[in-house]
């Protein structure tokens, strides 16, 4: 269950079915008791009445009992005729536990069952007596009193029974009635569960906004106000200042980038031409050219490192604009090709071109696209072995142009893919065949601002030890959403 919305339904449910379950259970139990103990008041007083009826008769006719056509005792008809209007089963016994009537209900039932019914008349108790059975199985469990009675020795006892259903709304229809309701009333508080979660749509636009807020470049966002003064709307508000600070520490920190590079870059060129000029000076001792050219070309590094530090941070800032112009990339491309040849004879490695033959005519700004394709083409020559293989590709597809970069080297291990557009990401030089290779880690960051800027996208697709291929696609009509053209 993946929403909160979805999770607070079933806990809401679960949470009432619980009540639910806890308030049936207790009222089922106290009707159960209520019940028995109504049935034994109810049992009791028609005893209580029939053996009063039969002590008074007793008195009045002086008898109870006559013999029936076949000679059987019987209880006298006009006697029996009062009991005939009992709901419960009635039997009354002689002082021997043979029935001298049996009402109209237990008649009703079979035989056996009747039998085992008069059952504990057999051994009449000498005071009121509780008892639960159950002779028919049809008719349930079934309590019953046995009231012993001295009717001038002609009657022992009484036995009432009544089925625990037969108390109004007893256990059993309690039971039922629950059965019925629980489900209404889940499924009810189920769909009412959801309708409230409809309380969390302003978290969920809240976490689309969120999401919207991607990186540094989107921190100007801010969380839609609630007009609500609940929990969601003091979270959107502490968000929006969270998002305010952050903003301006990202603002001081691309600033001070900016700075730093820009303030580095001149002592960095007078440094640069001191060497340069001490390199050319005759009068320099050969045991100083060595550590002059390592110096300078740690120079050339951080030169470049400290312009690709102020591009990026420019970029961050959007103070980096394009000088787009209509240009055919295949010029582009071709002096790619050239730099790439040179670079790869040293290496041992050749180049190949796929180029359109017509002009593929792209508004781009030119010193950020030769930028782009200088970075995609070293890092292939970089990370390629000698005999392999460089390929450049540009395909003109009407609505959009896609450039390729393919390479037979190295490689890169999956899981290092989603890093590689990262700032100062550098693969792992233990695990590279062509060994440590001079660079920065900030070539590939630019290179994908760089067509993202022209409104273009970058990818990559690597095989380790197959080779890698950079593909660049630029849309015709670009909207230049993160540079700024100026022409
Ligand atoms: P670097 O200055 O290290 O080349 P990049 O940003 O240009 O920095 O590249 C980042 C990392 O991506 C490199 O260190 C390297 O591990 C990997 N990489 C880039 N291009 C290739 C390629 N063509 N083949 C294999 N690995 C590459």
């Amino acid at each position: 269950m993946r929403s909160l919305r979805q999770r607070l339904t079933v806990w809401y449910t679960a949470a009432l079915l619980a009540t639910l379950l806890a308030f049936g259970f207790t009222l089922y139990i106290d009707r159960r008791i209520s019940t028995a103990r109504e049935l034994d008041e109810r049992l009791a007083l028609e005893a209580s009445l029939s053996a009063y009826w039969l002590t008074g008769s007793q008195r009045v006719l002086e008898r109870l009992v006559t013999p029936d056509e076949s000679g059987v005792p019987k209880l006298d008809p006009g006697i029996a005729a009062y009991f005939e209007a009992f709901r419960d089963y009635l039997i009354v016994a002689d002082p021997e536990g043979r029935p001298l009537f049996i009402s109209e209900t237990a008649r009703a039932l079979p035989f056996v069952s009747v039998q085992r019914m008069i059952e504990p008349l057999r051994a009449m108790p000498v005071q009121r007596e509780y008892g639960t059975y159950t002779p028919d199985p049809g008719a349930g469990a079934l309590r019953y009193v046995l009231q012993p009675v001295s009717a001038g020795g002609q009657v022992g006892g009484i036995l009432v029974a009544a089925s625990f259903d037969s108390i109004v709304y007893g256990p059993s229809a309690l039971l039922r009635s629950m059965l019925v309701a629980v489900p209404v009333v889940l499924t009810a508080s189920l769909l009412l569960g959801y309708a409230l979660g409809r309380s969390m749509k302003p978290l969920e636009t809240m976490v689309l906004e969120l999401e919207a807020i991607s990186d540094g470049r989107s921190l100007h966002r801010r969380l839609p106000a609630l007009r609500t003064d609940d929990e969601v709307a003091r979270l959107a508000l502490a968000a929006n200042r969270m998002f305010a600070r952050l903003e301006q520490s990202f603002v001081a920190l691309h600033r001070f980038i900016a700075d730093a590079s820009h303030e580095l870059k001149t002592p960095l060129m007078v440094l640069r031409a001191g060497v340069e000029r001490a390199l050319t000076n005759p009068r320099n001792p050969p045991e100083n050219l060595e550590a002059l050219d390592n110096a300078l070309a740690e120079i050339t590094r951080m030169s470049e490192m400290v312009e690709n530090l102020l591009t990026l941070a420019r970029a961050d800032e959007g103070r980096a604009p394009l000088s787009v112009e209509a240009c055919d990339l295949r010029e582009l491309v071709n002096e790619a090709v050239e730099t790439a040849g040179m670079l790869a004879e040293a290496e041992g490695i050749s180049v190949t071109t796929r180029i359109p033959e017509q002009p593929v005519l792209v508004n781009v700004d030119r010193g950020r696209m030769r930028q782009l394709l200088l970075n995609l083409v070293t890092n292939a020559v970089k990370y390629t072995p000698a005999s392999g293989t460089v390929g450049l590709e540009l395909d003109d597809r009407g609505a959009d142009v896609m450039l390729q970069v393919k390479d037979t080297g190295i490689g890169i291990a999956p899981g290092d893919l989603p890093n590689i557009f990262d700032r100062f990401w550098r693969g792992d030089p233990s695990r590279s065949r062509v060994g440590a290779q001079p660079g920065s880690g900030l070539g590939l960051a630019i290179t994908k601002w760089i067509a993202e800027a022209h409104g273009g996208n970058i990818a990559v697709q690597s095989r380790p030890g197959r080779g890698t291929t950079f593909t660049v696609v630029l849309p015709r009509f670009a909207e230049h959403p993160n540079g700024v053209p100026i022409s």
